[in-house]
């Protein structure tokens, strides 16, 4: 039985926040959400939205330039950045407009500043017109995480840049030294090469994507290669220097790398800070609010989700976790969140998505699994499309037979990891991928001839 009339008051509007209060409110909860940038948060301001914005400028720039290899044009054409910041702002604007109607006509209270517990059942909201105390039966705690900047690192929004500053640059930049190569580092590194930047990437191990499946990494270090991207493997930057127009970073290997602007991508902390929690106790680990499966804090009437938690820092976890909580919230019955079944992606180009087990972990894990990989190369579609470059491995329980996971590397495999996902979300076996008869030619029948 729901628990309507429950006062749930949510700090933070990104996808956590959102989902949770739009869920709430719907089931008869009680609605407070309080935001001090943009609803929508983080994820729409700054992170997904425009960052996937300009990856499709850059995308649909690096076809023109590859329009001569299917007998087209030869221009590359030109990179008008006033243009892709104008959209930048209209699609965060449509977004954060989309919300504030859908909760307005849920009845959700939207109150716009900067919330603070200051106690375990009130929060005060600096607001432009002066401070609110609001007080709630239940509160989640979804503010987010910001961009890493280490001390030795001088951001000042112009030539040195954290992924915020990347979105209203007024040219394309001469030359990008884009340090660190996790997820973040090889989007921007594909962004600006493909709007026509030089790019050098500084790479700390010894492969791009640390931690993940060195064949993929060597797929997207192939691509960068042919590029022009160079490649710092190895390498850790340890200073930044501005002298006029030239940036240099020095790395700890006694390299030194010269460019017009530096982008730190580096990682991000947890933005738990002056918010009260310690005082009301609320625990955090290294500045991650602690949370049980059902993201209840060690104040239990209180929950945190999204990148606050620090469990996995995606736009999609964070509203799942929202949805999860206000059904929790309103006493709703709920399952705790499987994060072994989460897709992913990385939005190069080729694209890289990953669900479920995969051939890393298993190794891990010294869990035993049955591993097909399919190439592109041998694709119909693939090849007439010209996007060849990439694989899909498709990992089975050789037991059973039953999908476990997978990992595409490939045009568009942001949008085919979904056969995969839904194949593991249902226990679906190999046998019956391969019966499924998918359209000929389609970057799908890679997916099915994997499970082979
Ligand atoms: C460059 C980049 C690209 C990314 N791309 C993707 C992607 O393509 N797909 C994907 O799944 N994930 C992506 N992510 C991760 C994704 O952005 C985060 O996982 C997601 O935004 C987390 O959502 P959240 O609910 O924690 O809140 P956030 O989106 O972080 O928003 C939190 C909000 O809380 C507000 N806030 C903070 N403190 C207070 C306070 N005291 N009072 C009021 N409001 C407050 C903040 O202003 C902010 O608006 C990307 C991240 C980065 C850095």
């Amino acid at each position: 039985m729901s628990d309507t009339g429950t006062h749930l008051l949510i700090l933070g509007a990104g996808p956590a926040g959102t989902q949770a209060a739009t869920i709430a409110a719907s089931k008869g909860g009680r609605v407070t959400l309080v935001e001090d940038q943009v609803v929508g948060g983080a994820a729409h301001l700054w992170d997904c939205i425009p960052s996937k914005t300009m990856a499709a400028s850059a995308l649909r720039h690096t076809s023109v330039r590859n329009a001569v290899k299917l007998g087209l044009i030869n221009d590359p054409g030109v990179v008008d950045t006033k243009v892709l910041s104008q959209r930048i702002d209209e699609i965060t604007s449509d977004i954060n407009e989309n919300w504030i109607e859908l909760l307005g006509s849920q009845t959700v209270e939207i109150i716009g500043g900067r919330g603070v517990f200051v106690s375990d059942h009130e929060v005060v909201v600096t607001t432009q017109s002066g401070e609110r105390r609001v007080r709630f039966d239940k509160a989640l705690i979804s503010t987010g995480s910001g961009p890493r900047v280490p001390d030795w690192a001088p951001v000042d929004g112009v030539k040195v840049l954290t992924t915020r500053d990347c979105y209203h640059l007024d040219v394309v930049p001469e030359h990008v030294i884009v340090i660190g190569s996790g997820v973040t580092g090889v989007e921007f590194t594909h962004i600006f090469e493909s709007l026509g930047s030089e790019v050098s990437l500084v790479v700390s191990r010894q492969q791009v994507l640390p931690h993940r499946d060195p064949e993929v990494a060597a797929v997207l270090e192939e691509d960068f290669l042919e590029r022009g991207v160079r490649l710092v493997i190895g390498a850790r930057a340890k200073g930044i220097e501005v002298d006029g127009e030239t940036v240099s970073v020095a790395c700890d290997d006694g390299r030194r790398l010269s460019g017009s602007h530096a982008l730190l991508a580096v990682g991000s902390v947890p933005l738990s800070a002056g918010l009260g929690l310690e005082e009301i106790g609320v625990e955090t680990d290294d500045g991650y609010v602690k949370v049980d499966e059902y993201q209840r804090t060690t104040v239990p009437h209180i929950y945190a989700g999204g990148d606050v938690t620090g469990q996995m820092l995606l736009s999609s976890v964070a509203s799942m976790q929202g949805r999860k909580i206000a059904r929790h919230a309103l006493n709703l019955p709920v399952q705790p969140l499987d994060y072994s079944k989460v897709a992913e992606a990385i939005f190069t180009e080729p694209e890289i998505a990953s669900v479920g087990l995969v051939e890393v972990q298993a190794a891990a894990l010294g869990r035993k699994v049955r591993t097909t990989k399919v190439p592109f190369a041998s694709n119909a579609r693939s090849v007439l499309q010209h996007f060849e470059r990439g694989f899909v491995k498709v990992t089975t329980d050789p037991a059973t037979g039953v999908v476990l996971g997978g990992t595409i590397v490939g045009h568009r495999a942001s949008e085919l990891i979904g056969v995969i996902a839904l194949a593991v979300q249902a226990r679906v076996t190999a046998q019956t991928l391969l019966d499924t008869l998918m359209v000929h030619p389609s970057m799908t029948e890679a997916i099915t001839d994997a499970a082979e």
